[in-house]
């Protein structure tokens, strides 16, 4: 039985924390949204690599040699774990934020931008200085084609147009209907960019299948450490924009003008946009996790999650005080690889509780770490939550006052490192 399938070993296992009650418990990590625990494998191969690692495409020395191989052959790792088109190009970022941000700025002159409220900000603000239309929530997938749709006919004609859509939402978990949104951009002569920060650690991403054009993920959402990132897809964009950082790297030649500037001659590989000393320990990293997601099998997987998700959204359901949020409501099933309608984020809100109070009680009466705020999502959340949430920082959590209502959420998220008692205490505290 695939949901039986033992959680995949990740670092963080047996720390444990102290209780406000008195005593201390195993930390049980339910924020894998934010960050997901690194796996074991990954830590291992980065452990075994580290006395050997050198600049990479800098040094004649055998271990500049060993981790410029590495640093290649990483690439195409990651190609062939997102079943790229051959001719694609695998550029290393910083995070998605960073991959989106190069994005938007490798657009053509004139490019129209298409994006949904719904986004995370990471995806829907790196194109603000650009020609953007903004899209109103869709309260189904199938609703979300239609806006879509309309929007594009709308502003035909034009030169070059980019629709950036995110897979599995970040606050919902609800999957998008990424390969009918594909096929309505390109039916319209648009391009597509995969924001894939919460679905790549979850499912399969084919950029083949759902025929995107671009598709970003970050390291540390996928059981990889923090600093690496992915932008994948076609190369042309890519190839014609200015260098996203200039400097050393990204230049094939460099030679002074005789008026007295500089001529640079930049690749028109993914180097372009890789300017600087790489992060090769990252890269390494993501290509671990990689190797060990296939490995492990995306059946398993999905088939572990679904059985984690059941038995909270059962748990939940327990609770009459508990409201879970959702876009898509019972319609939640147009899904990019299946006919599971979500990934393991779930994010709700309990009466007569302020959310970060409730939120910290988890962490200091039952050692849970779960997230509680607007998750960088605040147009969503507060089209989810029905109401307009207060002045604040970025991402952060309004303190409502007393008998106030709460303006922000609780979510709870896990993954492929999750034991079925990190959920079961989670149910329990709740109730
Ligand atoms: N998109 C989505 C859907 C996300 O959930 C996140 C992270 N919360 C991001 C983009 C940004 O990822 P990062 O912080 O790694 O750049």
């Amino acid at each position: 039985d695939p949901c039986c399938a033992a959680p995949l070993p990740v670092l963080g296992r047996d720390v444990t924390v102290p209780l406000v009650t008195g005593g201390e418990v195993t930390y049980a990590a339910l924020d894998y949204a934010a960050s997901a625990p690194a796996l074991q494998r990954v830590w291992d191969d980065v452990a075994a690599y580290a006395p050997y690692y050198g600049s990479v495409h800098r040094g004649a020395g055998y271990l500049s040699q060993l981790s410029t191989d590495l640093f290649e052959s990483s690439r195409a790792t990651v190609a062939e774990f997102l079943d790229c088109r051959p001719g694609d190009q695998v550029v290393f970022t910083r995070s998605t934020t960073d991959s989106l941000n190069l994005l938007a700025r490798a657009l053509p002159a004139g490019c129209r931008v298409f994006v949904f409220e719904t986004e995370h900000h990471a995806s829907l603000l790196p194109w603000r200085d650009a020609d953007v239309t903004y899209l109103d929530a869709p309260r189904t997938p199938a609703e979300a084609v239609t806006i879509l749709e309309r929007a594009l006919a709308a502003r035909e004609p034009y030169a070059a147009a980019l629709v950036c859509v995110t897979g599995a939402s970040n606050v919902t978990g609800e999957l998008w209907p990424v390969r009918e949104l594909a096929a309505a951009a390109h039916a319209h002569g648009a391009r597509i960019v995969l924001d894939a920060a919460q679905l790549a650690p979850h499912h399969p991403v084919s950029v083949t299948g759902l025929d995107v054009d671009w598709v970003a993920f970050s390291g540390h959402k996928l059981y990889a450490p923090f600093g690496s990132g992915v932008l994948a897809g076609r190369a042309d964009w890519l190839q014609e924009a200015d260098p996203y950082l200039a400097g050393g790297g990204a230049s094939r030649r460099v030679a002074r003008r005789e008026d007295g500037g500089v001529d640079v001659d930049w690749h028109t590989t993914a180097a372009r946009h890789e300017a600087g000393s790489p992060n090769v320990i990252g890269v390494h990293a993501i290509a671990s996790a990689c190797r060990a997601l296939t490995e492990a099998g995306f059946d398993s997987l999905v088939a572990r999650e679904r059985h984690l998700i059941a038995k909270v959204r059962a748990g939940l359901a327990e609770v009459p005080e508990v409201r879970v949020l959702s876009l898509f409501g019972d319609d939640a099933g147009g899904t990019p690889s299946g006919s599971w309608g979500r990934v393991g984020v779930i994010s709700f809100v309990v009466e007569g509780w302020n959310s970060s109070h409730f939120a910290a009680a988890l962490s200091a009466e039952y050692g849970i770490g779960v997230r509680d705020g607007l998750f960088c999502a605040h147009p969503l959340v507060r089209t989810l939550l029905g109401s307009a949430p207060q002045e604040q920082g970025e991402c952060g959590a309004p303190e409502a006052a007393p008998g106030e209502r709460s303006l922000n959420a609780i979510r709870v998220s896990f993954g492929a490192g999750t034991p079925d008692e990190h959920v079961e205490r989670f149910v329990r505290a709740v109730r």
